[in-house]
């Protein structure tokens, strides 16, 4: 009796990495997903415990039942709009891996240019910076940039106990724990002095936006991580309100900003005293940090 040839089903079992992913691009362009090819690298690679160049050049290595089957179920849920770091349950930022929870925003390479300027507005690579990061999340600012700095300590602050866990643990495996301490509290409440820089990339979509987000950031991304108040600037005007006394002479503070969002968050930091030093743009070109210098 013959068997008759597999396609590209979820239940075929491709014998070799190379038709693994073939398989997995497939699923996912049938499934709609924009950066399929992407994700589909990303999944069998990190599944089959090999970097995306060696995926590459190992197309024939072969592949178990149990693997096969791991990538399917994986490649099932990126069909079903789970982003790969939930997936995975980690996401890399600055070239590091960081591990997420329920309760972490999903790092975002746009956030890579918050650490881009705070290293340009800050000369610290042998100075013992302070440093705050107000809704820390997974930990990815404030660890990305000890990792910079060997000489610099910072607090990392988010409401929420779980977020926390997630970013003593980040800051743990890249080897900055410590010089890093996790404080819960709300981003508007002051909690240290003497600092040098605070970077934030506070929650800012209006709450009448977030039903209208791709599904991947509305289901998957916590909502506390997002919701920015009525025009998103809420946390914004919290944070400034206090962090100027907190800073030292001549300190920085680095915001992330929403696409449309920069003029009016300098504004509101020119308003609590502060001058703009720059604002800077992420990768797509859109204005993404604004830097602030404290005047007094
Ligand atoms: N600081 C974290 C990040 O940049 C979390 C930000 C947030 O939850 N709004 O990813």
């Amino acid at each position: 009796m013959s068997v008759p040839a597999g396609d590209a089903s979820p239940v075929a079992r491709p014998a070799t990495a190379g038709a693994l992913l073939a398989n997995a691009r497939t699923r996912l362009r049938a499934a709609g997903i924009d950066t399929a090819d992407l994700d589909a690298r990303l999944l069998v690679a990190s599944l089959l415990g090999l970097s995306a160049a060696r995926l590459i050049v190992d197309g024939d290595r072969a592949v178990g039942e149990g693997e096969a089957e791991r990538v399917s179920a994986a490649v099932s849920r990126r069909a079903a709009g789970e982003p790969v770091g939930r997936i995975l349950g980690e996401r890399e930022f600055w070239g590091i891996a960081f591990r997420l929870n329920e309760a972490t925003l999903e790092p975002r390479p746009d956030s890579e240019t918050i650490v881009e300027a705070a290293l340009a507005a800050c000369e610290g690579r042998d100075r013992p910076l302070r440093i705050l990061d107000l809704g820390t999340g997974t930990g990815c600012l404030l660890v990305a940039l000890l990792t910079e700095w060997p000489e610099a300590s910072g607090i990392g602050v988010d409401l929420s106990p779980r977020a926390l866990d997630a970013a003593r643990a980040n800051a743990e495996d890249a080897g900055v724990g410590a010089r890093a301490l996790f404080v819960q509290a709300d981003l508007g409440r002051p909690v240290a002095a003497g600092l040098d820089l605070v970077v934030s990339n506070p929650p800012y979509i209006p709450s009448g936006d977030i039903a209208g987000l791709d599904r991947e950031v509305r289901l998957h991304d916590p909502r506390l991580a997002l919701d920015g108040g009525a025009d998103g600037l809420d946390p914004y005007r919290r944070l400034l309100n206090w962090v100027g006394g907190a800073l030292r002479p001549g300190g920085t503070v680095v915001l992330e900003v929403a696409p449309d969002g920069a003029g009016a968050v300098a504004g509101l930091g020119e308003d609590a005293g502060f001058s703009v030093l720059e604002v800077r743009a992420d990768l797509a070109g859109r204005p993404r940090a604004v830097v602030l210098r404290c005047a007094n």
